[in-house]
């Protein structure tokens, strides 16, 4: 380890600045400050990044390559730092400069290139593969505009472009060498060779460059760099400069060139449902052939073997089915460029790709019009459309039982292409993401495929990066950690169960409590700064920030908030703890109700926030821009954790393991990786409300469930429909009428009444508990003690050992 004083950091900035900028400390902003840090991690870590690829060579083991649409990654001055173990001696030195880290820091604008939990689950597991040593990579596209900013006008939501590369980003490095070609479009030519087999020709192609940028992906202490390579669509250009197109009608045709760099251009702000547009299909080929051709580049680099031994070298997880073309792409490079066999390209194919299921959601099951498909990618298609013949043949033939399903199984049906069943047909392994998520796709959802393929399906829970969440997110809980449990625990983050040791010694508590309360402090600032409101730093901080979508039930924790608020009209002198409701959630721009349930928060906050009858006893706060910087100031603050999505809905969650690992407690549903929490902590440490997953499904297959009923028999929750029906909290009358609707019209499809007695139960135990000082801490301790199963080293191991058949390369 480089041992640099803070001295000597002082220097380089000093030194940088000059050489860098061209200024004196004195005349420097933040910004130019933070450009020299960024400057200083990459000359540390550029010997580094080329050194690890040496060895890569060298040793020429098996490499993972990780394809995703979405790399939440975030912010990473601080987490490059860290890991490259600069943080301390940084934080200092900015400190005797009298500058605040934190506004250093925060100059960086996140690469939100990812929509909530599926993206921030690849930006964990590039973390953990660096730290671990694994010769792990992501591949993704850099989209030129992230997740869209979310402002908050009038209660609503407004969506502005997020253009994060408006300065320039000092982590990516352009390697217009290493481009490839992408082929759109065109006409496919069929011919017979001498030797009988068949070659195919693509002609009048749109073609379009693939850019690599690379981001260097820092292991923790370990001099480990991993690369994530983000792709970038630029128009072709010949000799003359000009856009090169196959008869050249294009002729300097800005539009064209428009167009293809639109290929780039922006992130799909959806989660989990599916937008079904042909720029985001183009998008998923994109990355899918520019990362394949790549790998196999790299390949032929490294071997001089033949590509069927590929399987020994290469592994290609795909994340959800978005690059599921990755299967055909293959094919078609095999096929046609290598002259593979069908037979010999299949058997390649299928030993090279892994998928990663990601929901059950019906809703969120990927497909395309087959038309499109074929238009857009006429080779590809063909490909997928023998897939398919011999899928089906194959059951027809061999799996008489079945016949009957193969409508539901065929990957070409009703005219369109299915891509979660591209995926599991063309992949060696499919996984779920928590213990109940892979169960369902195995009885319920894909329970076909599992008896036509039962040893693909297994499952690997969800993790998060404690370094990120934890050590870097909330230095004062770690280092108390480290002050009571030693230092192990960052290398090993199941250590931290060491901590049972300590979870009823009261003196020590009390400084857990005080680590909680400071955090607390620093978010009602930081709440203050941003809204101008004042919120009691002794309340209870009770935290809901994730994506807005009707099955995560922000709503149900809406109406529980409704709730309390009509109870203190009526008796404001009850005496209840103070609480404070956080939340964090962006909709997608066309997902009418979620959009609605937005404005609602921020309704009921503007009348309960200002309601002298109130006297500050609840308090309601809405974040803008919900993302992982903010994410990073909130957890830490968190006295609870709303995790609670009408169950067997939520696949995993990952907010639920970050909010554990920093000590809150959860309320949540038998949901996801809740089970798997209440498995370690215990009924007596988590708050379990609500129907089960079988429940739910029960009443999805055999009705039973009224809403209206329970409209007629529970007047809190009449009280508050009728509220909003009539208007009560809304600046006109048909305001919030369609959430209304939607539970008494569609029969809450989402159980909120169902689960809304249950909940306000747990919530009235929730106080009580937080009152008793020494068991809240106790519970909260035992959880931090428990979430090192959590990490996402651990997820990283087990796909490594599972799925992938790798070793950590050196070390
Ligand atoms: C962790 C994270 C998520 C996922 O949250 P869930 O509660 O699991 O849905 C979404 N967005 C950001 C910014 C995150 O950090």
């Amino acid at each position: 380890m480089l041992e640099l004083t803070a001295e000597a950091f002082k220097e380089k900035i000093t030194n940088k600045l000059k050489t860098d900028r061209g200024i004196e400390i004195g005349d420097a902003s933040d910004k130019d400050i933070y450009y020299v840090i960024a400057a200083i991690v990459n000359e540390e870590i550029m010997p580094q990044w080329y050194d690890t690829q040496k060895k890569y060579e060298e040793k020429n083991n098996k490499q993972i390559f990780y394809l995703s649409m979405e790399f939440l990654v975030g912010n990473l001055l601080q987490s490059n730092l860290l890991n490259c173990g600069m943080l301390d001696v940084s934080n200092q030195a900015l400190k005797e400069l009298g500058l605040d880290p934190e506004n250093i820091y925060a100059k960086e604008h996140d690469a939100a290139l990812g929509n909530g939990g599926l993206g921030r689950l690849a930006a964990c597991f590039l973390d953990s593969l660096a730290s671990l040593n694994y010769a792990g990579h992501g591949y993704g596209i850099r989209y030129r505009y992230g997740l869209f900013e979310q402002r908050i006008i009038n209660g609503n939501q407004v969506e502005l472009p997020d253009y994060w590369l408006k300065n320039d980003y000092p982590w990516e490095t352009k390697k217009e060498d290493e481009a490839v070609c992408i082929h759109f479009h065109g006409d496919v030519h069929m011919f017979k060779k001498n030797d009988g087999t068949l070659e195919f020709n693509y002609e009048n192609t749109d073609k379009v460059m693939a850019i690599p940028y690379d981001i260097p992906i820092i292991g923790y202490e370990n001099k480990v760099i991993n690369t994530l390579r983000l792709w970038s669509a630029e128009a072709v250009y010949d000799e003359q400069e000009t856009l090169a197109t196959e008869n050249n009608e294009f002729y300097h045709d800005l539009d064209h060139k428009h167009s293809i760099e639109q290929i780039s251009g922006f992130l799909y702000p959806d989660d989990s449902n599916h937008e079904g547009k042909e720029l985001r299909l183009k998008q998923q080929y994109f990355l899918v052939s520019s990362s394949i051709q790549h790998i196999i580049k790299n390949f032929k680099k490294n071997n001089h073997t033949s590509l069927r031994r590929l399987p020994e070298k290469v592994v290609i997880q795909i994340n959800d089915t978005h690059p599921s073309l990755a299967i055909p792409e293959l094919m078609r490079i095999l096929m046609d460029e290598e002259n593979f066999s069908w037979n010999a390209a299949w058997e390649v194919t299928t030993k090279v790709i892994a998928y990663t299921n990601h929901t059950t959601l019906s809703e969120a099951l990927e497909t395309w019009p087959k038309g499109m498909l074929e238009h857009l990618l006429p080779r590809i298609y063909m490909i997928i459309d023998e897939i398919n013949e011999r899928f089906c043949k194959g059951i027809w033939y061999d799996h008489e039982a079945l016949r009957d399903t193969i409508p539901s199984l065929a990957i070409i049906a009703d005219d369109q292409v299915h891509m979660a069943r591209l995926a599991i047909v063309g992949s060696f392994s499919v996984n779920g993401v928590a213990r109940i998520h892979t169960e369902i796709l195995k009885k319920q959802e894909m329970k076909h495929f599992y008896n036509l393929f039962p040893d693909r399906f297994n499952n690997k829970t969800n993790g998060i990066t404690h370094r990120r969440w934890l050590l870097q997110a909330n230095p004062n809980l770690a280092s108390l950690i480290t002050d009571v449990i030693g230092p192990q625990w960052i290398k090993r983050p199941k250590q931290l169960i060491s901590l049972l040791k300590y979870s009823k010694d009261s003196s020590l508590l009390e400084k857990f409590d005080q680590v909680k309360h400071e955090n607390k402090k620093i978010l009602a600032n930081h709440i203050y700064e941003r809204t101008g409101i004042l919120v009691d730093d002794q309340s209870i901080f009770d935290v809901q920030i994730k994506r807005l979508h009707e099955y995560k039930r922000q709503l149900l924790n809406i109406f529980h908030i409704i709730y309390l608020y009509n109870e203190l009209k009526v008796n404001p002198n009850q005496d209840i703890t103070p609480r404070t409701f956080i939340f964090g959630a962006k909709a997608a721009p066309s997902y009418h109700l979620a959009k609605e349930v937005i404005k609602l928060i921020n309704t009921v906050a503007s009348i309960v926030n200002y309601d002298p009858d109130i006297r500050g006893k609840l308090k309601v706060i809405f974040l803008e821009n919900y993302n992982v910087s903010l994410a990073e100031k909130i957890i830490p603050a968190a006295d609870i954790s709303e995790q609670i999505s009408t169950a067997s809905k939520e696949a995993s969650g990952t907010g639920n393991m970050k909010l554990m690992m920093n000590g809150a407690l959860t309320v949540g549903t038998l949901d996801g990786a809740n089970i798997e929490i209440n498995d370690l902590v215990g009924n007596q440490n988590m708050f379990i409300f609500g129907l089960t997953a079988d429940e739910v499904m029960d009443y999805y297959q055999h009705g039973g469930f009224d809403a209206t009923a329970i409209y007629n028999t529970d007047d809190r929750v009449k009280r508050i429909l009728d509220q909003l029906n009539q208007g009560e909290f809304g600046s006109h009358d048909i305001e919030f009428k369609d959430i209304y609707y939607n539970i008494l019209y569609h029969n809450d499809p989402y159980f909120v009444l169902k689960d809304f007695e249950p909940y306000i139960e747990t919530h009235e135990i929730v106080e009580r508990t937080y009152r008793d000082r020494l068991t809240w801490l106790n519970m909260s301790v035992t959880n931090i003690a428990h979430s090192g199963k959590f990490s996402s080293d651990r997820t990283i191991r087990e796909y490594a050992t599972d799925i992938w058949k790798v070793k950590q390369v050196w070390g």
